[in-house]
Formats: structure tokens, C-alpha cells, sequence
């Protein structure tokens, strides 16, 4: 096992910063993803600590060797690619045992290990199939397996579920996650799937722009995002523009915010909010309380545009006096989801709303800046 370190690394294509001020910490057998939009930079920071690329500043640490000048091929990372990047030509068995003949390994140990890899992504008793006789899920767990066996220090995996489909997609993460704590091995994982990130990570870094916006466990990216970015891209939020007003007493504030020809009062929590007299109100969809009770703080109603039944959840987008505002009911039972152009009524407890600075989109908190 083998923990990874990454200090005040710098990353340019010509003129292009793709990658700046970039520190992380991965712990030894963390599952650790990179997750971001696309163009983000996330690849190029796997590519970098595989090796492919040098960076222009900066350091990385595998464990406690320094690595900056060691070339890929003796970092001893194994790589998942998007496209399985298997050879077509080759066995299953060939496969998965080509990086160990590049390393000239023994013939009954490649044998042992590429048996044991194959057992580790349920795939023995493929040995003698060549890739085109396999699916795209088998496809990715040779490509897996051929990390493995290499039995690296790391394993590193760039969108290795983008090109599955949905169902499978969901059966091989899963997959990935039990084979990686099983042997316990450091992962860094490049997804631009927020839901997979969630699901499959120890923990998240949340890339845009060549930057880290936040690491957190999921849990913490999710409720606790640092900017609007994070809260934006990290689940569904509604936002929108309001103006602070007077305190209203335990640590709340009064605010308002415009919707259509009405302004209509709100109350958010005043931390972080001193000396301001505007921000980004946000709130997730699935905090919002459904009433018609007149004394419930921050009511709101507003028709019923479109809905989209998703199981266990039914997602309801309203327009409240012009304002686009998406609620959620969750377990619906049939009735629950009222039809198209009725009034729902709901309301945001104050405790579910996030504020953002309105220009940089920095969260406001106790204390400022986290
Ligand atoms: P995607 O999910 O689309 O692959 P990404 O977050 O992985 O996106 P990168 O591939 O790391 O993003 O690219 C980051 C930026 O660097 C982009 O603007 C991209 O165009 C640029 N870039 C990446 N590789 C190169 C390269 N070899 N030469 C020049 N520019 C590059």
C-alpha cells in the first residue's frame, strides 16, 4: 500500500495553465477521485502522476519516494482506460499478462498471477477468449485485471465505466470498489459522474478550471460544499440572487429576494453574512417542506410545470411567480404527484439554505473561508 503526496504542482500546455496549485494527500488504500467537468483537468493530473506528462512545478510523492523524475514505466502504476484499451489480438490470458512478460517475469508466477487476477474480476475461465468475443463489462474487467497483476503501487482510472451502459455501469462500480478494498490498494479515479463519485469514494477532489475547488468525503462535498461551483455541480441546488436585510434574532437574518413584480421575504442564517447586503441563496430540491401552513417560515408556492418520476423519487419543477424552483417528493405514492398547472405549496426551513458570495461564489460560514 502505498500512500500518494502532490505539493504545489503546475501543469501548462504551451500557453494553456491546465493545471495550478494543485496539493493533495492520498492515504494508503483510499479510494480517492477526481471529479470534474470536462476539460477540467482531472486526466492530465492522473497522467501526471502516472507519468505520461511532467509537470512544470511542483512535486509528487509514491509513499516516501520522490517520483518527478522517474519515468512512467518504473512508477509501477496500473492504468483503466475509458476505451478498456485491450489488445485485440492477444487472449484474455495474454492480455492480462503482458505488462508481467515486459517484466520478464517467470512463466509459472505470470501464470499464477494472471489466474489470480482473472479470479478477482470473476472472469476465470476466459483465459483462451480473444476480446471480441467478450462484452464491453468483460472487456473492462481484462483491462482491470491487467492493472492488477502487475500488483502495483497504485491503480489509476480514467473514466474506465463511460462507455457501458447505465445498468452495468452501476454493477461494475460496485465491482471496482469490493476489488480495490479487498487488496487494499491506493486508487485515483477520474469520473465527470458526480453520482458515481459519490457512490464509489473514500473521498472527492472537485476539479475545475485546473484548480481544486474542494476534498472532502462525499458526505461533505454534498451538504457542506465550499463555493457555488461545488454546489452547482455536486446534485441538483436551486439558486438565486437575494438581498440581506435586517438581523432577525438567533443567528438568522432577514433577506428578500425578487420574484417577478414581488419581493418577497425570506429568512437565511447570518453566518458569514456581516456587512453584506446581498448574496446566493441556495437549496436542494430534497429539502424543501411540503405545506400549506401559513405560519411556516419561508412559503412559497408556484405552479406546477413538469414533473419526472424516477422511482423513488419524483422531481416537480415549479415556476414561482417567474423563478424556476425544483422540489422533490420522495417515496411517492400514486395521487402524491399533483398534475401539471396545479399550486404546490412548500417551504425552505432556513437551516437547508446555503449563501454564496455573489462574485466569486465562495461559500459564506462562520468563520469565512474553509
Ligand atoms: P475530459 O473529461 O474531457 O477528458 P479532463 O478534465 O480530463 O476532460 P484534460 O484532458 O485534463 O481535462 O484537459 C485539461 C485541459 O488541457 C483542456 O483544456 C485540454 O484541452 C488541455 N489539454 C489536455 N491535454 C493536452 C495536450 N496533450 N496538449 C494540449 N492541451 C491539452
Amino acid at each position: 500500500m502505498t500512500s500518494i503526496k502532490i505539493s504545489n504542482l503546475e501543469k501548462r500546455f504551451g500557453d494553456l495553465l491546465a493545471l495550478s496549485d494543485i496539493n493533495m494527500h492520498i492515504g494508503e488504500g483510499e479510494f480517492f477521485t477526481l471529479l470534474g467537468p470536462s476539460g477540467c483537468g482531472k486526466t492530465t493530473l492522473l497522467r501526471t502522476i502516472a507519468g505520461f506528462y511532467r509537470q512544470d512545478k511542483g512535486d509528487i510523492w509514491l509513499g516516501d519516494e520522490l517520483i518527478n523524475d522517474v519515468p512512467a514505466y518504473k512508477r509501477n502504476t496500473g492504468m483503466v482506460f475509458q476505451n478498456y484499451a485491450v489488445f485485440p489480438h492477444m487472449t484474455v490470458f495474454e492480455n492480462v499478462a503482458y505488462g508481467l512478460r515486459v517484466r520478464k517475469l517467470p512463466a509459472k508466477e505470470i501464470d499464477t498471477r494472471v489466474k489470480k487476477a482473472l479470479q478477482n474480476v470473476h472472469l476465470a475461465g476466459y483465459e483462451d477468449r480473444t476480446p471480441d468475443k467478450l462484452s464491453g463489462g468483460q472487456q473492462q474487467r481484462v483491462g482491470l485485471a491487467r492493472a492488477m497483476a502487475i500488483e502495483p503501487r497504485v491503480l489509476l482510472f480514467d473514466e474506465p465505466l463511460s462507455n457501458l451502459d447505465a445498468k452495468l455501469r452501476v454493477e461494475m462500480r460496485d465491482e471496482i470498489r469490493a476489488v480495490q478494498k479487498s487488496l487494499g490498494i491506493t486508487a485515483v479515479y477520474v469520473t465527470h459522474d458526480q453520482e458515481e463519485a459519490l457512490v464509489i469514494s473514500d473521498r472527492i477532489a472537485v476539479v475545475n478550471f485546473g484548480r481544486i475547488q474542494q476534498i472532502g468525503v462525499p458526505w461533505e462535498i454534498y451538504k457542506n460544499p465550499s463555493n457555488r461551483f461545488v454546489a452547482t455541480f455536486v446534485g441538483k441546488i436551486n439558486t438565486f440572487d437575494i438581498v440581506l436585510k435586517e438581523s432577525a434574532g438567533n443567528g438568522l437574518r432577514h433577506a428578500e429576494f425578487r420574484s417577478g413584480d414581488q419581493a418577497v421575504p425570506f429568512i437565511v442564517p447570518a453566518a458569514g453574512t456581516e456587512g453584506r447586503d446581498e448574496a446566493v441563496l441556495a437549496f436542494r430540491p430534497e429539502d424543501v417542506v411540503e405545506t400549506s401552513q401559513a405560519e411556516s417560515q419561508n412559503r412559497l408556492s408556484g405552479i406546477l410545470e413538469a414533473t419526472s418520476f424516477l422511482g423513488t423519487v419524483a422531481s416537480l419543477e415549479l415556476n414561482v411567480n417567474e423563478l424556476r424552483v425544483v422540489v422533490e417528493r420522495h417515496r411517492p405514492k400514486q395521487g402524491d404527484i399533483p398534475a401539471v398547472g396545479s399550486r404546490v405549496e412548500f417551504a425552505v426551513p432556513a437551516d437547508a439554505c446555503l449563501l454564496f458570495d455573489k462574485k466569486t461564489g465562495d461559500r459564506l460560514r462562520e468563520g469565512g473561508r474553509r
